[in-house]
């Protein structure tokens, strides 16, 4: 496992909604991104939150996510469950007629970045 490095990086785009990969949280990222990097790999953006606060308090909330996720991950468990004995998507009109939905993303998708 590589050292991780704490770096800024130019993205593609000029203004983009992230999650900081430390605490979750969605943000407003700019061209240049505060980003997370294992070796020569980048983890992911940062929030300016994180990188004000500096590592001890980012590991905090770091942590407080993780257990975020822990919560999610349980209650996704328990949702799969509940809807695979559901059988069929019957009675879902409703849905359809409110049309599709844009998946929103929930993780950072660090690709695209380049190192300055
Ligand atoms: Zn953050």
């Amino acid at each position: 496992m590589d050292e991780l490095e704490f770096r800024f990086a130019r993205g593609e785009e000029d203004e983009r909604e992230a999650v900081c990969k430390l605490c979750g949280r969605f943000f407003a990222v700019r061209a240049e991104a505060a980003m997370l990097y294992e070796g020569e790999e980048p983890l992911g953006e940062l929030c300016p939150e994180c990188v004000e606060s500096g590592p001890r308090e980012a590991a905090v909330r770091a942590r407080a996510y993780a257990e975020e996720l822990r919560q999610m991950a349980d209650e996704n468990e328990v949702l799969a469950s509940r809807v695979e004995a559901m059988g069929s998507w019957s009675g879902a009109s409703g849905a359809r007629a409110a049309g599709p939905m844009k998946p929103r993303r929930r993780t950072g998708d660090p690709r695209g970045y380049k190192p300055i």
